[in-house]
C-alpha cells in the first residue's frame, strides 16, 4: 500500500509516541541537549544528569531528535 509521505510521518510518530524514554545516566555527559530539544520531557537535575520529568509529553515534541542527538547515546525509546 503506498501512502504519501506526510502519511508515512504521521504514522511513525503514532509508533513513536508509543515509546517512553528512558536516560541511562551512566551514559549521561549532562550537555542539555535533550533539555534543548524537548523541555517538556526532560529537565536537568543537580546530578547534572538529564532525567525524564514527563514522559507522557512526547507527543507533543520530537523525542525521537533527542535521541539522535544525545552525544552519548544515553536516551533509548522503551516501550
Ligand atoms: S543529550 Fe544525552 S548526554 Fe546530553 S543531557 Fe541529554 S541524555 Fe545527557
Amino acid at each position: 500500500m503506498y501512502l504519501p509521505a506526510w502519511q508515512v510521518n504521521i504514522f511513525e510518530r503514532r509508533l513513536f509516541v508509543m515509546a517512553k524514554p528512558v536516560i541511562d545516566w551512566d551514559l549521561c555527559e549532562g550537555c542539555e541537549s535533550c533539555v534543548a530539544i524537548c523541555p517538556d520531557v526532560f529537565e536537568m537535575q543537580d546530578d547534572g544528569k538529564a532525567h525524564v520529568k514527563n514522559p507522557d509529553a512526547c507527543d507533543t515534541c520530537d523525542c525521537q531528535e533527542a535521541v539522535e542527538v544525545c552525544p552519548t547515546e544515553a536516551i533509548k525509546m522503551e516501550d
